[in-house]
């Protein structure tokens, strides 16, 4: 009766709480530097969580137009349904995120790097804009993981993540997690997960559990794996353009490498060259479809090196124009580096460039 009251303190159910999501929470909120975290079924589970819980109709949210395709529709579509609006501006330039601002802004919602172009965007700005009109910014750390970006230390009141991808590290289960202060973690989120259900499953808690205690050392291996083959390819005739934040020709490398602890991450992207997009796109299937050792996917942060086509995969319901704006050719591939062998990635990526006809 009690636990139920809340004035002990217990376990009483799954959804409520649970030990081995507990042990997760506090592991991964000592990662981020935050007071505490709440775990989620799924990345998107978590950013369903946390408009759920700051956002109400007659809210305004600003975000990038690069963020995870899937945050986009939630945003545009399912919660434009409830009343809430949302201003979609560049990942890069602040100032566009300031002209969107309005009395009714509640929330900044930022991604860096992002999927698939890895442009990199200002924490602290960004974190200095929404103080400045008393709205929150949260950010999707899902690409730097705390091992290399803890976004509380630039300003972030809020760290989503998708411990699906680096945080468990081998496409083993799905889990997420919004990492913050108690009284928005406590008092906010953990009442939307009671009623909502969008808890995090005690095996998949385990799961990632195990990750995080190599994940340190998984994403410095990865990060320097990842280096070498953006390195190699801005040297390979096939390809026209590598788009990695380690790289000095990346716009926002300076900015990468400070806010990522000197690393420029694990998931990089090139373009094959080919004139029209029928071309272009026959290349990047001839190069994707030569390869033996790396996974053909759309999953990311696996210790197996995982190469995707976006124009078809998560870009593919775009219209061509929207896809041609958003800098998504059909030419792209996104290549999110694993611990294989640097020589067996070359290898695997020369099969292709070797008997392309360009
Ligand atoms: C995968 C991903 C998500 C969603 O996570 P799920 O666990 O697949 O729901 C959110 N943000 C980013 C940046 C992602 O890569």
């Amino acid at each position: 009766m009690r636990r139920f009251a809340g004035t002990e303190e217990g376990f009483t159910y799954g959804r409520t709480s649970n030990p081995t999501v507990t042990s997760f929470e506090q592991r991964l909120a000592a990662l981020e530097g935050t007071e505490t975290a709440i775990g989620a079924s799924t990345g998107m589970g978590a950013i369903l969580m946390m408009c759920m819980g700051l956002l109400k109709m007659g809210d305004h949210v600003i975000c990038s137009r690069s963020m995870f395709g899937s945050t986009l529709n939630l945003f545009a579509k399912e919660f434009s349904k409830f009343g809430v609006e949302t201003s979609f501006v560049s990942q890069t330039d602040v100032t566009e995120w300031r002209d969107a601002l309005r009395p009714t802004t509640k929330l900044l919602f930022a991604e860096t790097p992002t999927n698939p172009l890895t442009d990199v965007c200002d924490i602290r700005a960004l974190a200095d804009l929404a103080h400045s009109v008393g709205a929150l910014l949260a950010v999707d750390n899902c690409f730097c993981s705390p091992a290399l970006q803890r976004p509380t230390e630039l300003g972030a009141d809020l760290v989503i993540h998708s411990g699906t991808k680096y945080l468990d590290g081998q496409g083993r289960v799905m889990a997420g997690a919004i990492c913050g202060p108690s009284r928005l973690i406590v008092d906010v989120f953990g009442p939307v997960v009671r009623t909502a259900g969008m808890a995090l499953a005690p095996f998949n808690a385990w799961v990632v559990l195990k990750g995080l205690e190599t994940l340190g050392i998984r994403m410095q291996a990865q990060c320097a794996n990842a280096l070498a083959v953006a390195e190699w390819l801005e040297t390979q005739p096939a390809v026209s353009r590598v788009y990695y934040p380690g790289l000095k020709s990346h716009p926002q490398h300076e900015l990468a490498m400070r806010q990522q602890s000197g690393q420029g991450g694990a998931v990089l992207s090139f373009d094959v060259r080919g004139g029209d997009p029928e071309t272009a796109r026959a290349n990047a299937f001839h190069i994707i479809n030569s390869t033996r050792v790396v996974s053909i996917a759309t999953n990311l942060g696996d210790t197996k090196t995982i190469i995707t086509h976006p124009g078809t995969t998560s870009h593919g319901r775009l219209t061509e124009a929207q896809r041609q704006a958003a800098g998504i050719g059909q030419g792209l591939i996104r290549l999110a580096v694993g611990l294989d062998h640097i020589d067996d990635i070359k290898t695997d990526l020369l099969r292709g460039f070797d008997t392309l006809s360009i």
